[in-house]
């Protein structure tokens, strides 16, 4: 199928790069063609040595002609690109290296496991290859946590695992792609630039089991009406996992049950938030449907601390809890990580001005005794906190913030950054806020 073609893609990044590259040793003619022409200069150089035309800063009109058999999309490109009308029109096929990888894997005897939802997706990603990795089994972690499948290919032998994050907008243009196992965290209102409604973003996250067939297991939120509604008709095992009614793993009574037994404590959980435990309960289906011992699985889920910048435990300091958790960058998200502590908490939050209001953060700052603010937001902030009485201390920049909430703690306390805006006033990305704290946090003695 991808032998002898003529092959487009669109968008190099990382994904585009290494399909270019695996593509170049089956015969096909390669155009590689971005926007941006600031790109690895090594990747381009080694590209052009492997044959790949390489097309930077511009897509002319002409670059793309009807004699092409396949356009490879990056996910982030939209059906309304140009190229990919013009695709359309002429019949030429638009995937993405996710499929392409797929066509791929199918020929080998693998068991794939692919996870996609609304929120939870990385977590519930992280902790599925975390505990097949410690039961000694060889698992490759792909997708769209940031590794592309294709890259692995050449590596991956019967007998393995391989765990992918799959996105919305990976999902728009699969089309054989079907995992052993399918999990689905939750659905949820969200951004649905990519595929213009939610209806449309429902229907799209129903793709993960659309070939699914009844050797197939698709591990379902039973609380969630949409991921139900989805469900009712595949042709997989459905295995079910619920926060609150008995399924085949639910919580009850502070533990986590498994088919009626109690299997975990909560509190033996590293992990903290009814969010994490329903990640948590993802993997544990995930995993005893592939087979590993509970040992592992437990092993796992009593250390692991997340992943980072996602409500992340950074460490303790004279009994003072620290947890990182850069990755709020709205107030929903916030609120989520609130809704996780029930002991006193001082948050550190603050960022970029996108003209957002505070106001439904209020319900959930019960256990907030002290907001530390700074950034851009800082002073629309202190008027939040003003108008519901809530202590509210403001400063520049997050060292001082940190500094401030440490000196007005207490033993027991919770010391949280949950910013509840995006870092870009002062960061070029989130993970260079959450890694600015996590060392502001280790310098204290
Ligand atoms: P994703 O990869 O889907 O963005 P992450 O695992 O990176 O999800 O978590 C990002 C944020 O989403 C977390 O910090 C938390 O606020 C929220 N979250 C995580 N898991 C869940 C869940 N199961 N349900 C609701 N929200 C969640």
């Amino acid at each position: 199928m991808f032998e002898n073609k003529k092959i487009f893609i669109l968008g190099m990044a990382r994904s585009g790069y290494e399909a270019a590259k695996f593509l170049s040793q089956y015969n096909n003619e390669i155009v590689l063609n971005d926007g941006n022409e600031k790109q690895d200069e090594k990747h381009i150089k080694e590209l052009e040595e492997l044959g790949v035309k390489v097309v930077l800063g511009k897509h002319p009109d002409e670059l793309l002609t009807d004699d092409f058999d396949y356009i490879i999309k990056n996910p982030g490109i939209k059906d309304t690109h140009k190229y990919i009308e013009y695709a359309y029109k002429h019949n030429i096929k638009v995937i993405n290296e996710m499929e392409l990888a797929y066509y791929f894997l199918s020929k080998k005897d693998i068991k794939l496991v692919s996870i996609t939802g609304t929120n939870g997706k990385t977590t519930t990603t992280t902790l599925i290859y975390e505990i097949i990795k410690r039961s000694k089994r060889k698992v490759h972690l792909t997708g769209n946590i940031g590794y592309p499948l294709i890259s692995f290919l050449n590596d991956i032998s019967n007998g393995d695992i391989v765990v992918s994050e799959v996105s919305i907008q990976q999902l728009v243009n699969l089309d054989k792609f079907k995992p052993d196992i399918a999990v689905i965290t939750n659905i949820s209102e969200a951004h649905i630039d990519h595929v213009g409604s939610f209806e449309n973003y429902i229907k799209t996250k129903a793709k993960i089991f659309r070939n699914q067939t009844k050797d197939d297991y698709a591990i379902i939120n039973m609380e969630n009406n949409y991921c139900m509604d989805i469900t009712k008709d595949i042709n997989s095992n459905k295995m079910y996992f619920s926060s609150k009614n008995v399924a085949d793993i639910y919580i009850n009574n502070n533990s986590i049950y498994y088919k009626n037994n109690k299997y975990l404590e909560l509190d033996e959980i590293g992990l903290i938030g009814m969010h994490n435990y329903e990640n948590i309960m993802c993997a544990i289906l995930a995993c005893k449907i592939i087979g590993v011992e509970d040992k592992y699985i437990k092993e796992v889920i009593r250390t692991f601390n997340g992943v980072e910048h996602r409500l992340e435990y950074v460490c303790s300091k004279n009994k003072r809890k620290f947890y990182n958790d850069s990755k709020a960058t709205n107030n929903k998200s916030t609120m989520i990580a609130l809704s996780s502590f029930k002991s006193s908490t001082i948050l550190i939050m603050g960022g970029l001005d996108r003209g957002q209001s505070f106001d439904e953060l209020y319900p959930y700052m019960k256990n907030v005794k002290l907001v530390v603010a700074y950034g851009q937001t800082k002073n629309k902030i202190k008027d939040f906190c003003n108008k519901y009485n809530i202590k509210c201390n403001v400063f520049d920049n997050l060292l001082e913030s940190t500094h401030n909430a440490y000196d007005n703690s207490i033993e027991g306390d919770i010391i949280l950054l949950s910013p509840a805006c995006a870092s870009w006033d002062q960061y070029k990305k989130f993970e260079d806020r959450g890694l600015e704290f996590k060392k502001i946090v280790n310098d204290i003695n």
